[in-house]
C-alpha cells in the first residue's frame, strides 16, 4: 500500500467508526442486557446466540462450536489460502452480580452515566466482545479483507478458568488454526496506556487427604493412636522449608531461565516495595533469592497451603483427636512446568517420605503459557501502539495470572500469541458491583482493532523462515 493510501484507508476506518460509535455501544448494552453467568450457567446459550447473530450481521461466517459446558462463537473469513490468518479472541461470559445491594443501577441494564456504561460485563469483557465485532464490520465495510484471514472466537468460560477448552481444541483443531492469536482483555494501566503480556503463569490446584482411624479418639489416647493433623502437618512440611526453599523433587526442572532482554522488561515496569507492603497490610517480603519484586511476581513457582481443615475448632475444650484431616495447595506454576507432571512430582515426594497414606487428588490445572517480545506479532502490535496512542504500552513478557486466552491458546496450536489491555478502562470494578466502562476507551479499542487486522497482513506464516520458533525467549 503506498502512504497515501494507506492514509487514505485509515480515515475510512476512524470515519466508519466515528458514525457508526452510536450503533456500537448500543451492541454493547445488548450484550450487558444478556446474562452468561459461567459460574451457573445463567443465560449463557442465549448469549452466545444473540452474538453470533451480531457477528453474522457483519460479514463473518458466524457459528456455534458446542463444548462440554458452554458454547464457542466463532467467526470465520477466509480469503486466501496463502494469506496469514490471525485469530482474535476474548469471552462473553461474565462473573455473578451478587452483592445486588451494592449496585448503583441493575447490573444487566446498561445505564449510560456521562462517558460511562454501566453493567455486568462492560468491561469484562463484553466491551471486548462489542469491539471486536465493530472492528470487524468496519474493516469489511470499508473495503474488506486485503491479504489476511480472520478468525474471531469468544469464550463462554474464561471466568471459571475455560475448563471446555482444551477439549474444544482437540475437537476444531483445523478450524482454530491459525498463525497468530491475539486477545483483548484486561485493563489499561493507571495512567491509561495499553498492557500488552505474551504469556501466563499456570497453577494446580491439588486436595490432601489423610486418615488413621475410623473414628476421632478420645484424647486420652492420643499417646497411642497417629493425630491425623499432625500427618498432614509433617506431610505439608515436608514440600518447604521455613526458608521457602521448596523441596520436591524435580519441581522446578522445567522452569528455565527468562532471556535478558525479557528481564529488563521486566525490570522497567515501575515496582515499590514499600507501597505493595503498604496495600497488602504486610510487614515483608519473602525472601526472594536476589530477584526484584517485579521478578519474583512473574518469575518465582508459589506453594502455597491455601486452606487446612480437622479436628475440633469450637469454643473451649474439646477432649477428643482428630482421625482425618485435609488441605488445600494452591501451586503456582511457571514456564514449561505442567499440572499433571508437578501433581505427579508431589505423589512421588509424599510416598518417598513416608506419607503413602496422603491422598492426592487434582481439582483443578492449568499449563502456563508464554511467547517470544520480538516475534512479527509483537513488533506489529507494539507499533500500532504507539501510533494510534501517541506512546509505547507496556509490555510484560509473563503475566502473573492464568488463564486459556491468548498465549495459552497460541502454545496449543503452535503460534505467536499477545494479550492486549486496552479496552478496559483502569479501574472498572471488573467482577464487583458497578462495572462499567468508558465509551471514549471502547471506541479507541475498535480503532486500534481494525487498524490491527488490515495490518496483519504483513504477519508470516507459521512454517516460513522469518516465523522464529513458538513460546518463550530463552
Ligand atoms: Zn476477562
Amino acid at each position: 500500500m503506498t502512504d497515501r493510501s494507506d492514509m487514505a484507508r485509515l480515515a475510512k476506518l476512524d470515519a466508519y467508526i466515528e458514525q457508526g460509535g452510536d450503533r456500537f455501544v448500543e451492541w454493547l448494552g445488548g450484550l450487558i442486557a444478556r446474562p452468561s453467568v459461567s459460574t451457573t450457567g445463567e443465560g449463557s446459550r442465549a448469549c452466545a446466540e444473540h452474538i453470533a447473530g451480531l457477528m453474522a450481521e457483519t460479514g463473518l461466517e458466524a457459528r456455534l462450536l458446542e463444548t462440554d459446558g458452554a458454547p464457542l462463537v466463532f467467526g470465520h473469513l477466509q480469503g486466501n489460502d496463502a494469506w496469514p490468518t490471525v485469530l482474535v479472541t476474548t469471552h462473553y461470559d461474565v462473573q455473578p452480580v451478587e452483592p445486588l445491594e451494592l449496585w448503583q443501577s441493575p447490573p444487566y441494564q446498561p445505564t449510560q452515566v456521562g462517558d460511562q456504561i454501566f453493567g455486568r460485563g462492560s468491561s469484562d469483557a463484553k466491551g471486548p466482545v462489542s469491539a471486536v465485532l465493530a472492528a470487524v464490520e468496519t474493516v469489511l465495510q470499508t473495503g474488506g479483507l486485503d491479504g489476511v484471514n480472520l478468525k474471531v472466537l469468544f469464550d463462554g468460560e474464561e471466568e471459571i478458568g475455560s475448563p471446555s477448552l482444551p477439549g474444544a481444541i482437540a475437537r476444531y483443531g483445523e478450524l482454530l488454526a491459525a498463525d497468530a492469536v491475539v486477545t483483548f482483555d484486561g485493563n489499561s494501566l493507571p495512567d491509561g496506556r495499553p498492557l500488552i503480556n505474551f504469556g501466563g503463569g499456570g497453577m494446580l490446584y491439588l486436595d490432601l487427604g489423610v486418615r488413621t482411624a475410623r473414628n476421632d479418639i478420645h484424647a486420652n489416647r492420643g499417646a497411642l493412636v497417629p493425630n491425623a493433623l499432625w500427618r498432614m502437618v509433617w506431610a505439608l512440611a515436608s514440600l518447604k522449608d521455613a526458608r521457602e526453599n521448596i523441596l520436591i523433587d524435580g519441581f522446578s526442572d522445567a522452569i528455565s531461565t527468562i532471556s535478558a532482554r525479557d528481564l529488563s522488561l521486566l525490570d522497567s515496569h515501575p515496582w515499590s516495595d514499600a507501597a505493595e507492603l503498604a496495600s497488602i497490610g504486610a510487614a515483608e517480603f519473602l525472601p526472594r533469592d536476589g530477584h526484584s519484586g517485579n521478578e519474583a511476581l512473574h518469575l518465582l513457582p508459589i506453594v502455597g497451603i491455601a486452606g487446612l481443615h480437622g479436628g475440633y475448632d469450637g469454643e473451649g475444650v474439646a477432649a477428643v483427636l482428630p482421625s482425618s484431616a485435609g488441605a488445600k495447595l494452591y501451586i503456582g506454576l511457571r514456564h514449561a512446568q505442567s499440572p499433571e507432571d508437578v501433581a505427579a512430582k508431589i505423589r512421588a515426594h509424599l510416598d518417598q517420605n513416608g506419607f503413602a497414606d496422603v491422598t492426592t487428588t487434582i481439582v483443578a490445572g492449568t499449563e502456563p503459557s508464554g511467547h517470544r517480545t520480538d516475534s512479527a506479532l509483537a513488533r506489529l502490535v507494539e507499533s500500532e501502539v504507539t501510533k494510534l496512542y501517541g506512546r509505547p504500552a507496556a509490555v510484560y513478557p509473563r503475566a502473573n495470572w492464568y488463564g486459556r486466552q491468548a498465549s495459552w491458546i497460541g502454545s496449543r496450536i503452535g503460534a505467536h500469541a499477545c494479550q492486549i489491555s486496552m479496552i478496559a478502562p483502569p479501574q472498572p470494578n471488573n467482577h464487583g458491583p458497578n462495572e462499567y466502562i468508558d465509551i471514549s476507551y471502547l471506541l479507541r479499542g475498535i480503532r486500534f482493532i481494525s487498524r490491527f487486522i488490515l495490518r496483519a497482513s504483513g504477519l508470516p506464516r507459521r512454517g516460513a523462515a522469518d516465523y522464529g520458533a513458538v513460546g518463550p525467549q530463552l
